[in-house]
């Protein structure tokens, strides 16, 4: 895995500062069901200069969610509270600095349309995520990236998800 520069960036996100982590924010690859995707797919949509990619500096997301349901961290971070720069993903415009986001491989058909494609391997990777991860973070917020951008991100109802592996109300996030 490529080593983490720890410099503080300059860029799209809000704020140059740590701020509070206040939000997990669940994505999709946004690729066809059953096609699996590497972290160095990932790294060449996110972080080659455009056209290739889009030119930023950092990925989109902390880890990723293969079809096998193993899981590739993309961008290391500790476990306070705190975003700090060297942790900040870029998966949502305006919510990087006070969130984490997290992608499972698939979210479309086979002619791109949003589908829950997500393998019954990968939901139980990611209850066992978002659960483990909100005993460490009892405050945070649990939302899909459709709840901050207009798109069909990640391809479910995140709330009914959440209700469903018995997330605790004060976790799920509801606009
Ligand atoms: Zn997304």
């Amino acid at each position: 895995m490529a080593k983490q520069k720890q410099e503080p960036k300059k860029g799209r996100a809000k704020g140059s500062k740590a701020h509070e982590l206040e939000y997990l924010i669940i994505h999709c690859t946004a690729t066809p069901e059953g096609r699996e995707v590497s972290e160095a797919d990932v790294r060449r949509w996110h972080t080659a200069p455009k056209p290739k990619g889009r030119g930023w500096k950092q990925v989109g997301y902390t880890a990723m969610f293969h079809l096998d349901g193993s899981m590739t961290t993309l961008v290391k971070h500790n476990d306070d509270n705190i975003v700090d720069t060297w942790e900040r993903t870029n998966g949502a415009l305006g919510m990087n600095h006070k969130s984490r986001h997290i992608v499972y491989v698939g979210g479309c058909d086979e002619n791109m349309k949003a589908k829950d494609t997500r393998t019954d391997k990968q939901k139980k990777a990611l209850e066992e995520y978002v659960k483990s991860y909100t005993n460490i973070h009892p405050n945070w917020k649990i939302a899909g990236h459709y709840h901050f951008a207009s798109k069909a991100c990640p391809s479910f109802n995140v709330e009914e998800w959440l209700e469903e592996i018995g997330i605790d109300e004060r976790n799920i996030y509801r606009k």
